[in-house]
């Protein structure tokens, strides 16, 4: 069976509704997963019934009646009863029941029990042997294609539709994870024989879900490692010296994350790991450990930045602590200094000197990955084919997903920050003490001349967000009734470069004591003597994104405060700005924000159109560290896990 047609009683019309829901094959139909149950397998007699419980019951019908009400509605009462008592049933717009609902017969009904006129009812009971006496499916509908209709439908076709299935898994494969059967799974998925069994089947189906996407990571990976690296060969008694160096220690966690990254370029495996760590952490100076190391190999490094700004801060930094020519690349430059052994720096928009660029360059990395979308990073590491990559990031991803969706990639994090650094206190402001607190402000800067920023999400005022306030309008208010006494600068994502190299200079000279921007200073700038953001309209923002732009301040020794200013009052706005108050721990937010968003929006930016899964969920650790196991045994077996894709890929709605 392999088109939707032969399906008994399923014409053209079904099948364009169906092709609505996606599902386009009989296979799909298997794979329409209920999104809930119904217990309705206990059947009680009449007497006992309580209220808000579902039931079946089962009794005879005493009185059937079509009632016409005065706005042109009508409704159905029937009186059934068993030898215990009798009990009120009540349907709306359903007037054909008449035809089947036959007084004298003896039918089954399923429902909730309620209280309709002070007279136990059930209100829009179902009925037939696909409805009652059992755990029932509930499944994502359509105009037209109820749940019951899949009920009917799959449990007239389950034994057909499940002849196409095959399990890749082998029987002894089964028993060592203690897993379901494909097909037993498929079949307590839309047919639960106890709550029990429903679980294991949702394992089974979860495992799927996840073992798919591990799986692609996991020939990624072997794809990405069938490349040959240029050839970074020796280690260098320089890299250590550098270090001793440098004006401060090197954390336990920085320690760890360059060993883990020295390993990996000096293999003869080309390297591919992301580098996680809080904004503040110290990613900068491993970045430049790996280029020393590449220079003293003669190998060619490249390290591409999301922004101009950010591009200069680092061509700063490293031409300050490294004696090497550094080249700073930009739209107009050219490569003419260019040496093997080179340490390169560019935004994404210079990067139009793509053949010389894919010729020598031996190492490349990306910093603040996350800003990068998912194209552009996909034609930095597929089209310049860099064999050693080094990716950074200060967006903390849940390790779950870390698992599934970026196996191919090696992990390193650095969870500690240097020491010394004091954590920010993070309060939540309502909007009667917005005044209090810029008040608390104008003092300390002039009592400290430390600096702040304040951050607002858009430029324009746009019409869709009024509420919002935008830049402009925020700095001309702040600059005249707010802060008379202060100077206050603007940047946002309209204003040129150069204006904006000009205030950021004025910034860092503590010319400027308020700099109001959008969030492109998330992007990481330094600047110790920042000590308080304050973020408006924080509620719009993602926690991951408040944590990195809090993160723009507390980067010296003074005690630093960060300030949300939200207008929404609804709780779960205010819930996950607490949340942000308390943690400080990167990790947790984002298992948070997994948590309260959803993948999909908190962590779009790691792949188009995040996976999403029907059954398994990204916040459970067990079945994704099951698919590691799994996964690891059976390459160990040399077992064909393409063919688990293959076998699976029904199972999965949005892939890529
Ligand atoms: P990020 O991880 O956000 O990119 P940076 O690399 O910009 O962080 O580092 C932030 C600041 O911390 C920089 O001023 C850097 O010089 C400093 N820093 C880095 N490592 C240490 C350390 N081990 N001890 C003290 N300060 C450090
Ligand atoms: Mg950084």
């Amino acid at each position: 069976m392999d088109k939707l047609q032969s399906l008994p009683k399923v014409g053209p019309q079904t099948i364009s509704k169906l092709n609505k829901l996606g599902i386009c094959d009989p296979t799909d139909l298997l794979y329409h997963f209920p999104n809930r149950y119904i217990d309705f397998s206990h059947y009680t007699d009449i007497s006992k019934l309580e209220t808000d419980t579902n039931v079946t019951i089962t009794g005879k019908i005493i009185s059937f009646q079509n009632i016409f009400t005065r706005h042109r509605k009508n409704l159905q009462k029937a009186v059934v009863g068993d030898p215990t008592g009798r009990l009120n049933l009540i349907w709306f717009n359903q007037s054909y029941l008449a035809q089947t609902l036959k007084i004298g017969q003896t039918f089954s009904f399923a429902g909730t029990v309620s209280v309709y006129k002070n007279i136990k009812t059930i209100i829009s009971p179902i009925f037939g042997q696909y409805n009652t006496g059992k755990i029932i499916a509930v499944y994502p509908e359509t105009v037209g294609l109820k749940s019951g209709w899949f009920r009917q439908t799959i449990s007239i076709n389950l034994k057909s539709l499940l002849l196409n299935i095959t399990d890749p898994f082998s029987p002894a494969t089964l028993k060592k994870y203690h897993l379901l059967s494909l097909t037993t799974a498929l079949t307590q998925v839309h047919q639960p024989t106890n709550s029990h069994l429903l679980e294991l089947a949702r394992i089974r189906l979860g495992l799927n879900e996840i073992l798919t996407l591990q799986i692609r990571s996991y020939l990624k990976k072997q794809s990405w490692e069938s490349k040959t690296p240029k050839t970074i060969l020796v280690d260098s008694p320089k890299i250590n010296t550098f270090i001793k160096k440098l004006p401060y220690k090197l954390t336990a966690s920085q320690i760890q994350c360059w060993a883990e990254i020295k390993t990996d370029l000096l293999s003869s495996k080309p390297t591919n790991r992301l580098l996680q760590g809080d904004v503040g952490s110290g990613k900068t100076v491993i970045a430049i450990l790996a280029c020393l190391l590449a220079h003293y190999n003669k190998v060619s490094s490249l390290m591409i930045v999301p922004t101009e700004i950010l591009a200069k801060q680092h061509y700063q930094t490293l031409t300050g602590l490294l004696k090497l020519p550094i080249i700073l690349l930009t739209a107009k430059s050219k490569l003419s200094k260019f040496r093997p052994g080179s340490i390169i720096i560019a935004t994404h928009a210079a990067i139009y000197q793509k053949k010389f660029l894919e010729d020598h360059i031996g190492l490349l990395i990306i910093d603040e990955q996350h800003k990068f979308g998912v194209a552009q990073r996909t034609f930095l590491t597929d089209s310049l084919h860099p064999p050693h990559c080094l990716t950074m990031t200060a967006t903390p991803i849940p390790r779950t997903i870390s698992l599934t969706v970026l196996g191919n990639l090696d992990l390193s994090t650095i969870d500690t920050l240097p020491l010394g650094r004091l954590s920010i206190k993070t309060f939540l402001v309502p909007p009667v003490k917005y005044a209090d607190c810029y008040h608390w402000l104008s003092q300390k800067i002039s009592k400290t001349s430390q600096q702040a920023f304040i951050v607002c999400p858009f430029i324009e005022p746009s019409e869709t967000l009024t509420s919002v306030k935008s830049a402009k309008v925020l700095f001309e208010h702040l600059k005249t009734a707010v802060f008379p006494n202060l100077k206050l600068g603007l940047i946002h994502g309209k204003t040129p470069i150069n204006d904006r190299q000009k205030i950021l200079a004025k910034f860092a000279d503590n010319q400027i004591n308020i700099l109001v921007t959008t969030p492109i200073i998330e992007v990481g700038i330094d600047f110790p003597n920042a000590t308080t953001i304050i973020i408006q309209s924080a509620d719009r923002f993602g926690l991951a994104q408040l944590h990195q732009l809090r993160g723009r301040v507390g980067r010296g020794s003074d005690q630093s405060y960060c300030y949300l200013f939200s207008e929404s009052d609804s709780d779960k706005a205010t819930k996950r700005l607490q949340m942000l108050t308390r943690t400080h721990n990167g990790q947790k937010i984002a298992e948070y924000d997994l948590l309260a968003r959803g993948p999909g929006e908190a962590f779009s930016f790691i792949q188009h159109g995040f996976p999403s899964l029907k059954i398994a969920s990204f916040s459970d650790f067990k079945l994704i560290a099951l698919g590691q196991q799994i996964i690891k045994d059976l390459s160990a077996s040399k077992f064909n896990l393409k063919k688990l894709i293959k076998d699976n890929s029904a199972n999965l709605s949005a892939t890529n």
